[in-house]
């Protein structure tokens, strides 16, 4: 009987074979151990530590982004009513200044989640005003404002959640 290859057991269960190993640090692991990620198969330890590099957000941040997003989104709108058409100009640059501030605010901590919340809350500062659009019958005004939340928004977003890691 000849075998060349060393026999692997897994990590965490030292009496099941296996010929997978994480691809980050290199540790033989059994299929119920690996995950399968975009890269290759990986131990939980590994994915464990990944999240934490990517989620630093702490349970504070979210009232915090919260509260200055939506207050800042809303004073945005009373501006942008008044601009009309420029608001197609001005809007996205008001929610690049929007997501600086929400970035400085929560010291540059990152979470999915909680750029989630940082467009949620956007969203909900931009609604008193269309409200009061509604109420008005005032379409134009409706439609620039429309314009501001989607701009708005959908740059924050962006600025939050595309900044590169590492
Ligand atoms: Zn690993
Ligand atoms: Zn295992």
């Amino acid at each position: 009987m000849t075998d060349s290859a060393p026999k692997l057991y897994c990590a965490n269960h030292p009496d099941v074979e296996t010929s997978l190993r994480c691809n980050n640090c290199e540790k033989p692991i059994c299929a119920k151990c690996a995950v399968l990620t975009p890269t290759g198969y990986r131990c939980k330890e590994c994915i464990r530590g990944q999240q934490k590099i990517f989620e630093t957000a702490e349970w504070v941040d979210y009232p915090l982004i919260f509260a200055s997003v939506a207050i800042l989104a809303y004073l945005g709108s009373l501006i942008a009513f008044r601009l009309g058409f420029f608001i197609i100009l001005l809007a996205p640059l008001a929610g690049g200044a929007i997501a600086e501030i929400a970035r400085s605010i929560t010291r540059h901590r990152r979470s999915k989640r909680l750029y989630l919340l940082a467009a949620a809350a956007a969203i909900l500062g931009c609604v008193p005003l269309g409200l009061q659009f509604i109420l008005q019958f005032s379409l134009l005004g409706l439609i620039w404002h429309l314009a501001y939340t989607i701009l708005m928004t959908s740059t924050l977003y962006t600025r939050l959640a595309g900044i590169k890691i590492g």
